[in-house]
């Protein structure tokens, strides 16, 4: 069987719509497909609409901050219409929005104009993000290129470069658990934590109620991924897997690309077979 649970569409950040998405992991031969959108549940229904023979898993990438660091939580096999799970959700979309009119509005106080709508332009369905404001600056000819804007305008430590308030870890864990869903612990690898700080977000990730880990993420090498598999043991989670995918070309991040877990490992799909 083959599984990709952690993939994006232009509900979020992806560039294929939920159909095109569901299509090509067809094409890819996978089973089972979950949908795992930044802070937004809406690629759901028409990935369900497009599914025919494919199990899809409603899912969620939501943002949270632990110890100050920015860290990503996956909701799989959620109830898409769960009261405590949209309203979390709102406030992650509330919080996404107040943070685009504080860019913009640091930027119109530099001489930037127009800033916020079109970036809410470019960013079309999704959540406007620094990105979306880099192109549109470079679009509208205010800056050179999308380095440029970056190095002098969006990264870090200049004026745009606004930090997220996310809800807290403990709390977004409630709100999928809320939502019959099991939490996930996204692309462990990605925070760059020391081993230490690393078991310590696992162990705490596992007492406020989170079941899983990405063991697998992506196309990564295999000593990662028993590493990972050992920490998923130790600390009680449940191992996931998933590519990543967010737009096609990238290979290290393909739909159904990711290697399968270790054989020893205790899959978290084992726990929703009917
Ligand atoms: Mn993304
Ligand atoms: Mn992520
Ligand atoms: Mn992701």
């Amino acid at each position: 069987m083959k599984v990709d649970l952690h993939t994006h569409t232009t509900a979020s950040d992806g560039l294929l719509a939920p159909a095109d998405l569901v299509a090509r992991a067809r094409g890819a031969g996978v089973d089972v497909l979950a949908i795992t959108d930044h802070d937004t549940v809406a690629g759901i229904a028409p990935g369900l609409a497009a599914a025919q023979d494919m199990r899809i898993i409603p899912g969620i990438e939501l943002s949270t901050t632990w110890r100050n660091i920015g860290i990503h939580v996956l909701g799989l096999n959620i109830d898409i219409e769960q009261r405590t799970l949209l309203d979390g959700v709102a406030a992650q979309q509330a919080a996404r929005a107040e943070r685009a009119e504080l860019i913009a509005k640091r930027l119109s106080r530099l001489g930037y104009t127009d800033t916020l709508a079109g970036a809410q332009d470019i960013a079309g369905t999704a959540a406007v993000g620094r990105p979306h404001f880099a192109r549109f600056l470079v679009d509208s000819g205010q800056v050179k290129d999308v380095s440029t804007a970056f190095r002098r305008l969006l990264g870090r430590g200049k004026p745009g470069d606004v930090r997220n308030t996310w809800a807290a870890l403990p709390e977004v864990i409630g709100w999928i658990r809320a939502a019959g869903g099991v939490a996930v612990l996204a692309h462990p690898a990605k925070y760059k934590l020391t081993n230490l700080k690393l078991t310590e977000l696992a162990r705490e990730f596992s007492a406020a109620g989170g079941t899983g880990m990405e063991v697998v993420s992506g196309t990564q090498q295999p000593s990662l991924t028993s590493r990972l598999a050992r920490l998923a043991q130790r600390e009680g989670l449940l191992a996931s897997a998933g590519s990543d995918f967010h737009r096609p070309g990238e290979h290290w991040a393909e739909i159904g690309s990711a290697p399968a877990l270790p054989a020893d490992c205790a899959p978290i799909w084992s726990t929703w077979q009917d």
